[in-house]
């Protein structure tokens, strides 16, 4: 099933929480809404639904348009972060419910009902507790049976708001490598809420970045990872350095830093800020041309494969954060207080004016 929303909006009184989003979800996708807190993800995901509605736009499943169907209509399955199972209820019950609770003309057999949910139990790994009720599971093993329970009455879209959102950080990990495999065997089309980049880069097929009601940028996560588009996208993403500066006939010019930049040949004396992420920051303990910018290291934490650096710029003061491999950073036999020089491998510059 396919989802297209167009020029979709939402104001809450005079707020506007969505404006003017156009997306395409393709059938059997995974697809993660990611964003800060208020950016409009649940909003979006409630329209999806259909339990808001919008102010304006459309949503189509597979070309037929559902904006004014009720939710039952749209045939929807859904997963919340509080994992709303029946506590009355063993977990055999509760994955059952949706099904049972059909009018009579739909509702199949009993024998049908039990052989599709030991089929579910099975999928999310659970034939072991199914005569337990959710006060005797575990955080994670109540999200797995509140997403069997989903997908029981067969939807033709699933919708997860931050279904791992309550859970700790090692479960969290483990629920969403097993979520993008059971999406493998089971693909449904699904949009998942959330707020934690790792995750969305984790599970997701493609990845639809919102700020403030907009769309500031979808792709896989490797596009928005890799070449995201503005400046937001570039700081939600992961830990980035922030250097500020010029370019001038294509040499961008940061302190002392100078570096070849021929995508910006045509500029004449603007600023700009550019953009490092610590994975590409390489140290040297000499200064070659200038390419180089001279640092004070001010911390190491060499604890596991990975030495996260934190530097002063003697020049500007600006810090700058290193992420370089343990083998470097004894081949070099770093030292806190030590002065190094600093490049950039990689690096992304944007130009505020374009703002
Ligand atoms: P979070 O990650 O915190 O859940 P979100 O990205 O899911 O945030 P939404 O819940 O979609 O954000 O809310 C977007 C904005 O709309 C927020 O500023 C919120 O306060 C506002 N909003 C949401 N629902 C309502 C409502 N029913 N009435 C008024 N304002 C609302």
């Amino acid at each position: 099933m396919s989802i297209e929303i167009t020029s979709i909006s939402k104001t809450f009184e005079s707020f506007k929480a969505l404006s003017d989003i156009n997306l395409k979800i393709n059938t059997g996708e995974l697809v993660a809404l990611l964003g800060p807190s208020g950016s409009g993800k649940t909003t979006l995901l409630r329209i999806i639904a259909g339990l808001e509605t919008a102010d304006s736009g459309s949503i189509m499943f597979d070309g037929e348009d559902n904006t004014g169907k009720s939710t039952q209509d749209r045939k929807v399955g859904f997963v919340f972060q509080h994992y709303a199972l029946f506590k009355h209820m063993t977990v055999f019950e509760n994955i059952a419910f949706g099904l049972k609770v059909r009018p009579s003309k739909l509702r199949p057999s009993k024998e049908v009902i039990e052989k599709k949910v030991n089929e579910l139990l099975s999928l999310v790994k659970m034939e072991e507790l199914a005569k337990r009720y959710p006060s005797q599971l575990s955080g994670g093993q109540r999200q797995r049976i509140a997403l069997a329970r989903a997908l029981a009455v067969e939807p033709r879209v699933l919708l997860l708001d931050e279904p791992f959102g309550a859970l700790d950080a090692k479960v969290r990990k483990d629920l969403r490598r097993w979520l993008r495999k059971l999406h493998d065997e089971y693909p449904i089309t699904s949009v998942f809420v959330t707020h934690d980049q790792e995750e969305a880069l984790d599970v997701a097929d493609r990845i639809v970045i919102l700020n403030q009601g907009k769309i500031e940028q979808m792709g896989t996560p490797e596009e928005v990872y890799d070449n995201p588009t503005n400046p937001f996208v570039y700081n939600f993403l992961g830990n980035v350095n922030l250097f500020h500066g010029r370019v001038h006939n294509g040499i961008i010019e940061l302190g002392s830093l100078k570096l070849d930049s021929p995508e910006h040949s045509e500029a004449v004396d603007r600023k700009i800020i550019s953009y490092i992420r610590p994975h590409d920051i390489e140290i040297s303990l000499e200064q070659y041309e200038n390419e180089f910018v001279a640092a004070e290291v001010i911390f190491i934490r060499a604890v596991g494969p990975i030495v996260n650096l934190e530097m002063k710029r003697i020049d500007s003061g600006e810090y700058i954060e290193a992420e370089i491999s343990k083998d470097i950073y004894k081949k070099l036999a770093l030292k806190e207080r030590q002065t190094v020089f600093v490049k950039p491998k990689d690096f992304k510059v944007f130009i505020p004016e374009d703002y």
